[in-house]
């Protein structure tokens, strides 16, 4: 259990960060949307929406319905369960969840993007390498 004053200091860091980077709390780098969060960024966001169409996975819920990203992620795990190729399309979800992030951090720090295509096909290379390493 952390004590008072390693969260205080933490919470004091974050503050820092966000007087520093206030783009990124306030509006997604994407589409300008504001109050941006888990869900938005990896979910939600117009681009998003786009890569998990493109990715071939299909979600077992509407995107837009407000849940918090932590159930949105426990409804996904739990519908792959269900699903005969579930290792290979839960590390997919988890590499085109990477490349949705690191989209986000290169547009806010290097001003550069991706499209949903390209995020789809790093996810997939990624995955295809991380199954070479650790096959069923
Ligand atoms: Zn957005």
């Amino acid at each position: 259990m952390r004590s008072v004053s390693t969260n205080v200091a933490k919470e004091k860091q974050r503050e820092e960060r966000r007087t520093r980077i206030p783009s990124v709390i306030d509006r997604c780098p994407r589409c300008n949307n504001l109050g941006e969060s888990f869900m938005h960024c990896l979910v939600q966001c117009p681009l998003a929406v786009d890569v998990w169409n493109q990715v071939g996975i299909t979600l077992p819920f509407d995107a837009a319905d407000p849940i918090p990203f932590w159930r949105w992620w426990l409804n996904l795990m739990e519908a792959l369960q269900q699903r005969s190729q579930r290792r290979s399309q839960a590390s997919l979800v988890a590499n085109v969840l990477w490349r949705l992030w690191l989209d986000k951090n290169q547009r806010i720090f290097e001003r550069t993007s991706s499209s949903a295509r390209t995020i789809v096909a790093a996810a997939v290379d990624l995955n295809r390498e991380f199954h070479r390493y650790h096959p069923p």
